[in-house]
């Protein structure tokens, strides 16, 4: 593990943490995963407290693809960061188990899929925040791999190897060998070798010459480029044993003898160009995951087990919800109908409650005028994220990579009071930003997206009001997909940033004052805000314990600069007011990901993109299931008929693998009573049901975004009750 390398895939990221001068990390909005990122850490010190920034258990998918996870950008910027601390002010907010999370499938037998998954974790998985031992255990971890690695095949260099979540990787340059799987099992049992001979870890400071000419004497290039990149001295050296040293500025445990050997796997291998560069040297990576006993690794391979049976690009394939198309190029999406159903669904119900919660909706070009984000500074600073221009009559014309300077615009296209304000406007903006090909993973990371965007533009006095709305309104959309579990970061002034001491501590005050009366616990990331302005970042818990980073809200003192912003006051002045910007779900894509793998693709009713489906069991049943579909679809519920060659059971297996929740049987008996025998994916059959008995069973489900045989159930419970207690009375 070497000093202050920075990442491999780091030049590929339009990331704040890459101009901490003017981090724009409004961009960081909704670009969403970065797993990659969180593999920066092992610069510098590696000190513990950077591990805090990054999402738990964000590496889960890492072994299939390294640039994923369910983080932000924004916590790039600060794993980065060597000298913050993070201070704890309270406990986090906990909420009441989300509502639909952990389903389980029709207890009906055959039909059921394999789906399932339990959330009770019985062994808890510590973060690398949680656990300084782990951290050491991790970072040594690396430095064991490097050296079993080089007693295994001495002509192999060794490059970066940095501690992760979940666990730690090495780069090397392996020249002419090509590692296999099979390497990975040897390595694993040098690395065992060299745990049982209980080798010290000794530290050393040296001078760079020193250094210097140590390296050279091992002929290890890239570790002469490290070194290079390592600005303060003395040059700190680790020691294994009398064989094996590395640069590193530790921690460490004292002893091989002191990492527990079987909570230690080497996972995978991969391709990673030296110093993210695709013009350098193409390097093998070995990712590894290191825990502190044998049942945290059991039970982190269970969670990876879950993590992969969810995987939206499975799922989203399987149940024909959306695709990628190689054909239009990486990181587009197309919306397949089920996929839009559900798409439109989540952007409705987010509009009705903006609308109610008094934002006004807006529209704006996809495409305008490059001046405008030389103007906003993204041209600055994001450059590498934003497609190039196009031209349009002698003029650069730019594909939007952000919609806040639409926003300022039309805020500026009026004189406007201070009467006028909060003004609350909120777009579900598509943006374009230029990805690697190597980094797009499904809806996680792609080129194009839609923020659901909002910005705020209002008093300083109206600030804190505005914070409490919006954490009521991320609370009130987030809680109806089920989650409820989320994790609060208050991120405050940096050392380089714009506005004065004044507006900061009022903004940080305000921001406090809103976490405060909404009564959520978060910690304290000292340091951590935007150059232009200090925010609050929410994660949210899934079903299997992941954490992903999906809201925002970023007070912002520098677009109003940028963009001349005023109203006039009450006493006639003209000031600026503060901008805030905020997402919810951070992009649409994402979040839709996000629900496929929580749910693992068992939309709750009131989303499902078809709801019921009508099994008729004879061709006489058809007309009967025919006019059934038209009565509901007509009361706005998503229905569909079976074909019915199949017979009965291959209808129902069928309905339940596409994930539909309401079956509805209909055979000779139904036909004469008119009525319908409904079944579900999750509460198994329920009985005959009328027509307008299902379909107020079914609004009401849908109303309370329960299933359907919880509402029945309950119904049929109730009508009981009565009648016993009419018989009572009587
Ligand atoms: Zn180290
Ligand atoms: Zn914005």
């Amino acid at each position: 593990m070497e000093q202050r390398s920075g990442t491999v895939f780091r030049k590929h990221l339009p990331s704040a943490s890459l101009f901490p001068a003017a981090g724009l990390t409004l961009w960081a909005l909704t670009t969403g995963s970065m797993l990659v990122l969180s593999s920066i850490a092992c610069t510098a010190s590696a000190r513990a407290t950077s591990g805090t920034r990054r999402a738990a258990l964000n590496a889960f998918l890492r072994p299939t693809l390294s640039s994923y996870l369910p983080s932000s950008l924004s916590s790039t910027s600060r794993a980065l960061s060597i000298s913050r601390s993070v201070s704890r002010t309270s406990q986090r907010f906990h909420g009441p188990p989300p509502s639909f999370a952990p389903r389980s499938p029709s207890h009906l037998g055959a039909a059921a899929t394999s789906t399932e998954v339990r959330p009770t974790q019985a062994v808890k998985l510590p973060s690398n925040d949680q656990s300084p031992n782990l951290l050491r255990i991790r970072h040594t971890s690396a430095h064991v791999m490097a050296m079993a690695v080089q007693r295994l095949f001495p002509s192999v260099q060794v490059t970066i190897g940095p501690w992760i979540e979940n666990g730690f990787y090495y780069d090397f340059d392996t020249g002419d060998t090509k590692f296999t799987e099979e390497d990975l099992s040897k390595i694993k049992k040098e690395m065992e070798r060299i745990i049982k001979k209980r080798l010290p870890l000794r530290r050393e400071e040296v001078t760079r010459e020193e250094a210097r000419k140590r390296i050279e004497a091992m002929q290890e290039p890239y570790k002469l480029e490290i070194l290079d990149g390592i600005k303060t001295e003395p040059i700190t050296i680790y020691h294994i044993g009398d064989e094996w040293w590395d640069l590193c500025a530790g921690p460490h445990v004292e002893s091989t003898g002191d990492l527990p050997s079987n909570a230690i796997k080497l996972e995978s291998l991969a391709g990673a160009y030296w110093r993210g560069d695709e013009k350098r040297a193409m390097l093998t990576r070995i990712y590894g995951t290191a825990w502190e006993s044998k049942e945290q690794l059991k039970e982190y391979q269970r969670l990876m087990e879950e993590a992969k049976k969810r995987d939206h690009r499975v799922l989203g394939r399987k149940l024909d919800l959306f695709s990628i198309q190689e054909d239009a190029g990486g990181g587009l999406v197309f919306w397949h109908p089920k996929g839009a159903t559900v798409r439109k669904i989540v952007e409705d119900f987010w509009k009705d409650e903006h609308e109610r919660r008094e934002y006004q909706l807006l529209y704006t070009p996809h495409m305008a005028n490059l001046q405008l984000w030389k103007t906003s500074g993204h041209f600055d600073f994001y450059k590498e994220g934003m497609f190039d221009q196009m031209e349009v009559e002698n003029e650069a014309f730019q594909i939007r990579p952000m919609n806040c300077p639409f926003h300022c615009l039309i805020f500026k296209d009026t004189l406007r009071s201070y009467r006028e304000l909060p003004i609350r406007w909120a777009e579900l903006g598509t943006v374009y930003r230029y990805e690697r090909s190597g980094t797009l993973h499904g809806l996680m990371r792609v080129r194009g997206f839609t923020q659901d965007d909002a910005h705020i533009f209002c008093l300083p006095s109206q600030l804190q009001d505005e914070i409490r709305g919006v954490l009521d309104l991320v609370e009130s959309i987030l809680s109806k997909f089920g989650f409820v579990d989320y994790e609060v970061m208050l991120s405050t002034r940096p050392e380089k940033s714009v506005g004065s001491e004044e507006i900061w501590q009022a903004a940080t005050e305000a921001l406090v004052g809103a976490l405060e009366r909404k009564g959520w616990g978060y910690e304290v990331d000292e340091g951590g805000g935007a150059f232009y302005g200090p925010k609050i970042d929410i994660k949210i818990r899934d079903a299997i314990g992941r954490l992903w980073q999906c809201s925002t809200i970023q007070c912002d003192f520098n677009l109003p600069e940028r963009f001349d912003l005023e109203y006039v006051a009450d006493d006639g002045s003209k000031k600026r007011p503060i901008m805030v910007h905020r997402a919810i779900f951070g992009s649409i894509e994402r979040f839709f990901g996000i629900l496929v793998e929580n749910t693992a693709g068992d939309f709750p009713l009131w989303m499902s993109p078809v709801q019921m489906r009508l099994l008729p069991v004879t061709d006489k049943a058809m007309d009967h299931a025919q006019d059934i579909k038209k009565r509901l679809s007509s009361a706005g519920f998503r229905v569909e008929v079976d074909p019915g060659s199949e017979r009965l059971g291959k209808q129902i297996r069928n309905a339940e693998q596409a994930r539909i929740p309401v079956m509805g049987i209909i055979g000779a008996k139904e036909v004469e009573s008119g009525g319908v025998t409904v079944r579900t994916r999750l509460g198994g059959q329920l009985g005959l049901y009328g027509v307008e008995e299902l379909a107020s069973g079914l609004v009401s489900a849908v109303e309370s975004t329960k299933e359907l045989h919880e509402v029945l159930e309950k119904r049929d419970e109730e009508v009981k009750k009565e009648k016993e207690q009419e018989k009572e009375g009587v």
